[in-house]
């Protein structure tokens, strides 16, 4: 018995039809905002992960699925997040010099060897977006908004956007000088991880999940006392732009984001009652991304939804029903003239752009009628050599159970 690799999932039709749902709201959201669909390679070379993604983070450090290419010596890892690889698909392709802003979003599968749990899975599932070429907090509000309508579309009332800003590189050396002051002081008490991140990327320390370091973070000094001025404008500006959206928010200084691309505004999407996988979304602003792989000094802006933490934010409200369909009509025919004919009716119906079934594995006349009813199909025709004759046969509403007498070859339903 072959088992799937931890951390991954089968997703059956019900479940998959919930997922469609969910991505169709995305889809049409995204292209309201201007945003539009780009794809790009599973796969890249690790380096582009390691530049984009950023040397000191977790995720390049233990969490890629890395491995030799066969043909060529040079390495290749998997996907473990979108925004390196559109980054690089716009350079490559010369997009930069494209009138701005550009807005793309994906829906993308990434891998991340992490400790599978509940919201925590190996490969899983994203919604991501990207906006280039805007300084303007306006660039920041219209993502942050383009997220937040996706989320109310889908009636998720228990998710709350929490915001905060983490400066530009102006504003960023005195806030490091100011965390490794506080923490320093406090080297013993941190975890094994932390102490490392303290000398090379200390603003890393604000998110560990370690539950004493949490405690700790919470009385370190915070980003936005150490803005300078044109950063706090920015941020001034992307609040009250919210505010005249109708979009509520809180100001949270934790919120600091796990990967190294990050200036400016930040912010995530936290559900309530989902456990400690609560981050439905992230993002924020990553002014020096393009620059440092390759392109020109180009600003961006983009979120990362998890879908799978979002289905998980709408079962707790009761709101994640599986999408079950049913057949319009099921034929049960008794008998190969009758059988042969169920089999033109259904073909005609789909052409018409209908769900329809007949049977086609053999069963009893009462078998099939009672796989009708399990399918829940909405009519049922019943054929046999008496009705092929005389080209009529009894149509059966299985909701009132009242029946018609159509023509066989021609009713509409
Ligand atoms: P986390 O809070 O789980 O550490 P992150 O900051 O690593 O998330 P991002 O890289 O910003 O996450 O990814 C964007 C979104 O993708 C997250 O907010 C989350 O909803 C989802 N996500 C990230 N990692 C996973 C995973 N391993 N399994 C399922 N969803 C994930
Ligand atoms: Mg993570």
């Amino acid at each position: 018995m072959i088992r799937k690799i931890k951390g991954t999932m089968d997703i059956f039709p019900d479940e998959a039809a919930l997922f469609r749902k969910i991505e169709g709201v995305m889809r049409e959201e995204a292209e309201k905002y201007g945003y539009g669909e780009i794809r790009t390679p599973t796969f890249e070379s690790t380096e582009l992960f390691v530049r984009g993604v950023g040397d000191t983070t977790d995720v390049v450090q233990k969490e890629m699925y890395t491995f030799a290419d066969r043909e060529e010596d040079r390495s290749i890892s998997l996907r473990p997040e979108g925004t390196a690889s559109v980054v690089r698909a716009i350079i490559e392709n010369g997009k930069c010099s494209d009138p701005m802003p550009l807005k793309f979003y994906y829906i993308i599968s990434c891998f991340r060897h992490e400790k599978p749990q509940a919201g925590r899975s190996r490969e899983f599932f994203q919604f991501g977006t990207e906006m280039f070429g805007s300084e303007s907090p306006a660039a920041d509000a219209t993502a942050i908004a383009l997220a937040a309508s996706v989320l109310r579309r889908l009636g998720l009332t228990n998710v709350k956007l929490h915001l905060n800003s983490i400066g530009c590189k102006n504003c960023r050396p005195d806030y490091r000088r100011a965390l490794v002051d506080y923490f320093s002081s406090k080297r013993e008490c941190l975890c094994e991880n932390c102490r490392a991140r303290l000398d090379k990327n200390p603003l890393r320390l604000l998110d560990c999940k370690n539950p004493d370091d949490a405690k700790l973070a919470a009385s370190a000094p915070r980003t936005i006392d150490y803005l300078c001025g044109d950063c706090k404008n920015s941020f001034d500006q992307l609040c009250r732009s919210l505010d005249a959206m109708g979009i509520p928010y809180v100001i949270d200084p934790k919120i600091v984001r796990g990967l190294d691309y990050y200036t400016g505004a930040v912010f995530e999407f936290i559900a309530e009652g989902i456990g400690a996988q609560s981050t439905v979304c992230g993002g924020g602003r990553y002014d020096g991304l393009v620059e440092s792989l390759g392109g020109p000094a180009l600003s961006g802006i983009g979120f990362g939804m998890g879908i799978t933490r979002l289905i998980l934010a709408m079962r707790e409200l009761g709101i994640a029903e599986p999408q079950i369909r049913r057949p319009v009509l099921y034929i049960a025919a008794l008998g190969e003239a009758a059988q042969i004919k169920a089999m033109a009716i259904v073909e005609r119906l789909r052409r018409e752009g209908k769900y329809a079934e007949c049977d086609i594995v053999g069963r009893s006349l009462k078998a099939q009628m009672k796989y009708a009813n399990k399918i829940g199909a909405r009519y049922t025709l019943i054929l046999g050599d008496s009705e092929i004759e005389s080209g009529k046969a009894p149509l059966r509403n299985m909701e009132d159970s009242s029946q018609t007498e159509v023509e066989i070859d021609s009713f509409e339903i």
